[in-house]
C-alpha cells in the first residue's frame, strides 16, 4: 500500500506546525516573564486596530510567519496587557504558565464533552478537579460541581434552579400569562454584581423583581433590610424566590453576613445563592475558613478560578446541593443524543444552557498539580499581605484615605489633600484627575468604583508574577502625580 499523498486540501503539515510553534513558544515565554516591557493599558485610540487591518479577508492563504508578523505589529499595541504585574484594575487576575500550556493542548485536542462518550476524559476529570477543588474551599461533598464559562452564567444557572424549585410547572408553562403564579422577587444588596440583575432579566421575572437591599457602614447587606423587603413583598401579594449573598463584593470585597442570610432562606423557604467569584478561593488559606464556613448552607455557589486563581480566561465552578434541581431545569434528550450509557455517567449537557463545552477542567486539574495546594495557599496570601501593605501606607499618609475595609486583596481609597478645603466635587474631579494620569504611564493600570457617593480608586492585587517593588512603584507614582494634580486649581 502506498503512502497517502499530501492533500492540497490539508492542513499545515507537521513540520511547519513544530516550526511555528517554536517561534511561538518563544514569543509567549518571553512574554510571560517580560509582559512589563509594555504599557499596561493600551494606547490606541478608538478604531484604530479596526482601520490597521484589510477590510475583507485575503483571497489567497498567506505564509504564517506573515500573519505572526502582523500579531506583533497591528494587535499587540491594541491589547490591555491583563497578564502584567501591574494590571491592579477590577480584578486582577492571571494566566498562568501551566494554564497558558494546558489551554493549547486544550485546543490542539478540540474536545466537545457534551456527553461522556463525546468525551470521557473531560466528563469525569471535571468531576475530579472540582472535588478537589471543592475540598480544598472547605465545601461539605454535598456540593456536586458543573464548569461554566463565567460567574454571570453560573449564577444565571442557580437562579434559573431557584426558579425551577419555586414556581410549579415553570420548565412547561414559563411565567407570562399565568395569573396563579404571582410576581416573583430575588434580593441582593446593593453592592451586588450587575450579573444578577442580568439573571433577573434573562429568566423572565422582569428587573424590577430584583431588590437590592440596602447595606451597612461596611457595605455589608443589612439582614434586618432583608427580612423587611420579604414581609413588605409578601404582604403586596409577591413571591420570594431567591437570596444572593456575595462574598467578596465588587466594590470593595466585603463578605454578606451569610450566616444570618441563610437562617432567613431557611425560615422563608428562598434559594440561597453565593456569589464568592472573586474572594470564594481564598477559603483555601489557613485562617480564612471563615471566608466560605456558612456558604456550606447555601443552595448554590460561584467560585471562579479565572478570578484569583492563575487559571487562563476562562473558568469558572459551580457547586450546587441540589444538582437534581439544576438538572431538572435543563436535562432535555434529543433522539440523535441518546446513548446506551446514559443512567450510569454524567452527560454534561444535562447540567445547562449549553450543549457544547469545551475542556476547561484540564486547566484547572494542571494549575493545581503544578502548585499544589500549598504553593496556591500561599500566593494567595501574598497577595493579601502586598494589599495590607499597600492599605498600610495609604493610613499613614495624610493626604490620603482608605474609604473600605480591605479584608483580602482590593484596597479602595482616594487622595484627600490634608491643606486647603476640599468638597466632595472638588475630591471627585482631583481622584479621577489622578486615575488618568497614573493609567496613562503605563506602569500601572487602576480602576475606580463609588462609595456613599464618594469616587473611590480601587487598587487590586492578584497577578502571580506582582511582588514588592510594583506596589511600591505603584504608591510611588499615584503620590507623584497627586503632588502633580495639586498643584492646579480644582
Ligand atoms: C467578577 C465577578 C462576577 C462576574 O464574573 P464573570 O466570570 O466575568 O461573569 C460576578 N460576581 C462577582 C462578585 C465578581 O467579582
Amino acid at each position: 500500500m502506498s503512502e497517502p499523498k499530501p492533500s492540497p486540501f490539508g492542513d499545515m503539515d507537521a513540520e511547519a506546525f513544530r516550526r511555528h510553534a517554536a517561534r511561538l513558544t518563544d514569543w509567549i515565554a518571553d512574554y510571560l516573564s517580560g509582559s512589563e516591557r509594555y504599557p499596561v493599558l493600551s494606547r490606541v485610540a478608538p478604531g484604530d486596530i479596526r482601520g490597521s487591518l484589510p477590510a475583507a479577508a485575503p483571497e489567497r492563504g498567506e505564509p504564517f510567519d506573515a500573519i505572526l508578523d502582523d500579531f506583533e505589529r497591528l494587535i499587540v499595541p491594541g491589547l490591555t496587557h491583563w497578564n502584567h504585574p501591574g494590571f491592579f484594575a477590577y480584578f486582577s487576575i492571571t494566566a498562568s504558565a501551566p494554564g497558558v500550556l494546558a489551554e493549547f493542548l486544550s485546543a490542539a485536542l478540540n474536545q466537545q464533552a457534551m456527553l461522556w462518550r463525546t468525551s470521557p476524559a473531560a466528563t469525569e476529570l471535571e468531576e475530579v478537579a472540582l472535588g478537589w477543588l471543592r475540598q480544598l474551599l472547605g465545601l461539605p461533598d454535598a456540593f456536586d460541581g458543573v464548569i461554566y464559562d463565567t460567574a454571570s452564567i453560573a449564577t444565571l444557572h442557580g437562579l434559573a434552579a431557584a426558579r425551577e424549585w419555586k414556581v410549579p410547572g415553570v420548565r412547561e408553562a414559563g411565567l407570562a400569562a399565568r395569573a396563579e403564579v404571582p410576581p416573583l422577587s430575588v434580593y441582593c444588596s446593593e453592592h451586588t454584581h450587575s450579573s444578577i440583575d442580568k439573571s433577573v432579566i434573562l429568566l423572565g421575572l422582569g428587573h424590577r423583581a430584583l431588590r437590592k437591599i440596602p447595606a451597612d457602614a461596611r457595605f455589608r447587606m443589612r439582614v434586618d433590610a432583608l427580612r423587611a423587603a420579604i414581609q413588605a413583598d409578601r404582604a403586596a401579594g409577591r413571591l420570594p424566590m431567591a437570596v444572593v449573598a456575595t462574598v467578596g463584593t465588587t466594590s470593595t470585597t466585603s463578605v454578606d453576613p451569610v450566616a444570618e442570610i441563610a437562617r432567613v432562606c431557611e425560615d422563608e423557604g428562598l434559594w440561597l445563592h453565593v456569589d464568592a467569584a472573586y474572594a470564594g478561593v481564598a477559603a483555601m488559606i489557613p485562617g480564612y475558613e471563615w471566608v466560605l464556613d456558612e456558604a456550606a448552607r447555601a443552595d448554590s455557589l460561584v467560585v471562579n478560578p479565572h478570578k484569583w486563581l492563575f487559571t487562563p480566561f476562562d473558568l469558572s465552578a459551580f457547586y450546587s446541593r441540589r444538582m437534581d434541581v439544576v438538572r431538572a431545569a435543563f436535562s432535555l434528550t434529543p433522539e440523535y443524543l441518546r446513548t446506551a450509557e446514559a443512567g450510569q455517567v454524567r452527560n454534561l449537557m444535562d447540567t445547562g444552557i449549553q450543549l457544547g463545552r469545551r475542556f476547561r477542567a484540564l486547566k484547572l486539574w494542571m494549575i493545581l498539580r503544578y502548585f499544589g495546594a500549598d504553593g496556591v495557599r500561599a500566593r494567595l496570601a501574598e497577595h493579601i499581605r502586598l494589599a495590607a501593605l499597600f492599605a498600610g501606607w495609604v493610613d499613614a499618609d495624610p493626604d490620603f484615605e482608605r474609604l473600605a475595609p480591605a479584608p483580602f486583596s482590593v484596597v479602595c481609597f482616594r487622595a484627600h489633600p490634608s491643606r486647603g478645603e476640599w468638597s466632595e466635587d472638588a475630591l471627585e474631579r482631583l481622584n479621577a484627575a489622578l486615575l488618568d494620569a497614573v493609567n496613562a504611564s503605563g506602569e500601572i493600570f487602576i480602576s475606580h468604583t463609588k462609595l456613599d457617593g464618594r469616587y473611590a480608586l480601587r487598587l487590586a492585587i492578584g497577578h502571580i508574577r506582582t511582588t514588592d517593588v510594583h506596589v511600591t512603584r505603584a504608591w510611588e507614582l499615584i503620590k507623584r502625580q497627586a503632588g502633580e494634580l495639586t498643584a492646579f486649581d480644582f
